[in-house]
């Protein structure tokens, strides 16, 4: 395993420490990064357009990553595999070309549903429902979810019974990228086949970490994205049955996909190069050809490895709750579940875990976990509608692979830990919070907020004031929690109102929380006119707190900032 790991020049760095984001993207070995480069270096040249050499070697070597692909999904033949910019657009590409084939009253559509699940990714609800609402004029098209259970363990009989005879297609992750679980999709192309639905997968969070021979699937088509399975990004492929590549018809049109073009005439090339208008992402290609062979020889450690790491990882959780179910001094109620894990009871999963702090707003613990350098996602994972149903805001979500290591896991742990810990003890008085030298900070009710951060220094510090910020926000009440109040953009929800000239606000997250106190308090003592011409960023920054901002925070502030200044 550690070899595997020295594979990758990731690690030689220090930054992130921990990464435990491999959902989102994964490392590249150097043979990835190699082929890549030399790609770049020496094989610069079109492919299926000129018959010099180095054109003809770059070709050679552009349909011999497309060999590559289909051995890893054990593909009939590299004809079943075209190139796109990742499963997004392999996805859009399908549903936009079964559209046609709808409109076309083509015998391989039949019905008037289309079945997901509510897990899916955006990726795989989108391209539907905007199928829906394109062929609206011609049909009356349902999409249904079949959702899991209100903790996310699916119970598949459910999923077969809701395929009947109505429904045209079928389409389902492989894997949940929010939930880890890998769906049966062989049983569920057949049930699917048995109506005569096509069944299309999303295996985008599947092919790095499980076998995939989607012969013995038997689907219709499947889809991935090179930067998941250790390859660059831009890049991934589909898979589609010769029916079905047939049927579709072109995705985008121009050069290369044709075989003979007039002002009168077009005649398409045939399938995969029908689907690959326009120069294609050769180094792109090239680095995924590699890294589908890199998973393929790796394939057995790989599967091994991470199982071991997430039997670890899952067991050093269920200590650290256990723990934290006794510790009554950080003001937990001992019955408290503090770590719950969704979707746990999913018969078969991958190496990632999605959790909920009870209580606890997963950003809060993104921003304490950021400043140990660990690197994982929180939030809805593309995947609101799963978040609505199970009537959370997003989950904080662990997604390992073969290089990571059981010390990584332990640091983890330790850091999570401590931000719950310290996240916890922010509710209480000061002197519970030992691990972090806050002696300085206190929270006066008759200072003003942003007057208390004149003096501070420190990150500990700040953040402390922060979180003590957060009670004295002007609260929003529930009932206006609703859209007209919601400020979009920010990575958490954020509600903002005003009445009779002040404005209050809600978030879930206590940091957030606090920096609206420290906004509100000065947005509510400046007059309408004072307000637009007031520079609200720059006051944060001014109070030394702009660095307890993410990016992307700061561009949800700046929608809240926008909404002060209107
Ligand atoms: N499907 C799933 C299950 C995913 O996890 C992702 C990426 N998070 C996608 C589709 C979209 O992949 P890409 O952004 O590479 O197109």
């Amino acid at each position: 395993m550690r070899e595997f790991r020295q594979q990758f020049p990731f690690f030689d760095t220090s930054t992130p420490s921990i990464y435990f984001d491999n959902a989102a993207t994964t490392q590249k070995p150097q043979c990835v990064i190699d082929a890549i480069e030399h790609a770049n270096i020496q094989q610069s040249a079109n492919v299926h357009r000129s018959s010099y050499q180095l054109a003809a070697s770059v070709t050679d070597a552009y349909e011999a990553a497309r060999n590559n692909v289909a051995a890893l999904i054990n593909a009939p033949s590299a004809r079943n595999i075209f190139w796109s910019k990742g499963a997004t657009e392999s996805l859009n590409l399908i549903a936009h070309g079964l559209g046609e084939l709808c409109l076309a009253e083509h015998a391989m559509w039949q019905g008037d549903e289309i079945i997901i699940l509510t897990s899916e990714h955006h990726a795989n609800i989108l391209p539907w429902q905007q199928l829906a609402s394109k062929l609206s004029h011609f049909k009356s098209l349902r999409i249904t979810p079949v959702s899991p259970d209100f903790n996310g363990n699916y119970d598949y009989a459910v999923l077969r019974a809701a395929i009947t005879n109505n429904t045209a297609i079928v389409a389902v992750a492989h894997v949940s990228n929010a939930l880890g679980c890998v769906h049966p999709v062989a049983a569920i192309t057949q049930w699917a086949h048995q109506h005569n639905a096509l069944c299309i997968v999303d295996g985008t969070q599947a092919i790095a970490h499980i076998p995939v021979d989607v012969q013995a699937l038997h689907c219709d088509a499947y889809v991935g994205s090179s930067h998941k399975m250790f390859g660059p990004t831009g890049v991934g492929f589909g898979y589609a049955t010769h029916a079905l590549l047939d049927a579709l018809p072109p995705y985008q049109v121009g050069g290369e996909m044709i075989e003979y073009v007039s002002f009168d005439e077009v005649r398409f090339q045939s399938y995969p190069l029908k689907f690959e208008a326009g120069t294609p992402n050769i180094s792109g290609v090239l680095g995924m050809g590699m890294a589908a062979n890199f998973v393929l020889q790796h394939q057995a450690m790989i599967i091994q490895s991470e199982h071991v790491l997430m039997q670890y990882l899952l067991g050093q959780l269920t200590v650290l709750n256990d723990e934290l179910a006794v510790t009554t001094e950080i003001g937990l109620a001992s019955t408290n579940n503090i770590i719950i894990i969704i979707g746990a009871q999913n018969p078969e999963r991958i190496s990632l875990c999605s959790f909920v702090l009870n209580g606890i707003s997963h950003y809060d613990v993104l921003r304490l976990l950021d400043k140990d350098n660990i690197a994982l996602r929180v939030g809805h994972h593309c995947a609101m509608p799963l978040m609505q149903h199970l009537g959370i805001d997003g989950t904080i979500r662990v997604s390992l692979c073969a290089y990571n290591t059981d010390t990584e896991i332990d640091g983890f742990i330790a850091a999570l830990r401590s931000a719950i810990k310290r996240l916890v003890s922010s509710d209480d008085v000061i002197a519970n919070s030992r691990a972090f030298d806050t002696s300085s900070v206190a929270f006066s009710a008759s200072t003003p907020i942003g007057d208390q951060f004149a003096a501070l220094q420190g990150y500990d510090v700040v953040f402390r004031q922060i979180m003590l910020s957060s009670k004295a926000c002007p609260l929003l009440s529930e009932q206006y929690h609703t859209a007209d109040y919601h400020v979009a953009g920010c990575e958490v929800d954020v509600w903002l109102g005003q009445f009779a000239g002040q404005f209050y606000g809600f978030a879930n997250s206590k940091i957030i929380k606090g920096l609206l106190a420290i906004l509100l308090e000065k947005a509510n003592t400046l007059t309408p006119s004072q307000r637009t011409r007031f520079d609200f960023t720059e006051y944060l920054a001014q109070l030394g707190v702009s660095h307890h901002l993410s990016q992307s925070r700061v561009d949800g502030l700046s929608r809240v900032i926008a909404r002060l200044s209107a």
